[in-house]
């Protein structure tokens, strides 16, 4: 009787224990993969909002077709103001809540680059490796410079400074910090870089990997080059030290000439 008395009385205290260490346990395993699943889901989100709105910015372009014409940024905040998202959402093409990435709660920034004289938009968050839109950037900045010229460098030269252009994207930008993604499979995966701009000959833009983020134009040594999609690493070497190549020079030649002068310079295509 009264051991049946006992077995009625609920948990003891060490099957609550056990219970509760299951719990936990269930918990530290499923927490992570729910955090991870979120994550996911948020990234992808993302990525559709940004096609949306490159979607829709076409559409616009149908309505206001100045804007189909423009070969930059610039040229779009011209017609539309300088707040090309907010214009997007008063004149009804998309909802203010996709204007914003899911995952760090920021504004996309926009950039329009023509490339082969096609018109492209790209909305860019930090999702998204933006150093296609940095040098798209870097390119409206060097058109503005060659377009004042006689304000900026030698108004007698048909190309300005390199060193104008270096000072323009400091001043308004500031140069972007080579991120990890890109450095990943190279030499110099532990060494802090920043992208800075530099210009063939001919116009075309390149940027390089240095060390120097803050003084503009200190140095031309480049660890890394970006160009035409493309990364490259300088395989020179001091023992077991990486190094890199100077490339002051690299104004001299036109982009024809640049898988040559790569490979002078040492330079090898990272596979990505
Ligand atoms: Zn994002």
């Amino acid at each position: 009787m009264l051991q049946k008395k006992k077995k009625n009385q609920g948990f003891t205290l060490v099957e609550l224990i056990v219970v509760i260490v299951i719990i936990l346990i269930l918990a530290a395993v499923a927490v992570p993969s729910i955090t991870r699943y979120v994550q996911k889901s948020k990234i992808a989100k993302c990525a559709n909002q940004r096609h949306e709105l490159a979607t829709q910015f076409q559409i616009m372009g149908t309505d206001v077709p100045e804007i189909a014409l423009c070969k930059d940024t610039m040229e779009v905040k011209h017609i539309l103001g300088s707040e090309i998202i907010k214009y997007m959402v008063e004149g009804g093409y998309c909802s203010k809540d996709i204007t914003v990435c899911p995952v760090h709660n920021v504004e996309y920034e926009v950039e329009i680059t023509t490339k082969d004289g096609q018109q492209q938009v790209t909305f860019s968050c930090p999702c998204v490796d933006s150093v296609k839109g940095y040098l798209g950037q870097c390119e409206s900045y060097y058109k503005y410079l060659l377009e004042h010229k006689e304000e900026w460098g030698n108004p007698e030269s048909n190309s300005m400074d390199r060193k104008d252009l270096l000072k323009k994207v400091s001043d308004e930008k500031g140069f972007m910090k080579v991120s990890d993604s890109m450095k990943s499979g190279t030499n110099f995966e532990k060494m802090e870089l920043y992208w800075k701009p530099y210009f063939l000959k001919d116009g075309t833009m390149a940027l390089y990997g240095t060390t120097n983020g803050k003084e503009a134009w200190s140095g031309w040594n480049a660890y890394l080059m970006y160009y035409e999609g493309q990364v490259y690493q300088c395989m020179n070497s001091e023992g077991s030290t990486p190094k890199g190549a100077g490339i002051s020079d690299l104004y001299k030649y036109k982009s024809e000439e640049m898988d040559d002068y790569l490979k002078t310079k040492n330079f090898e295509k990272v596979s990505k």
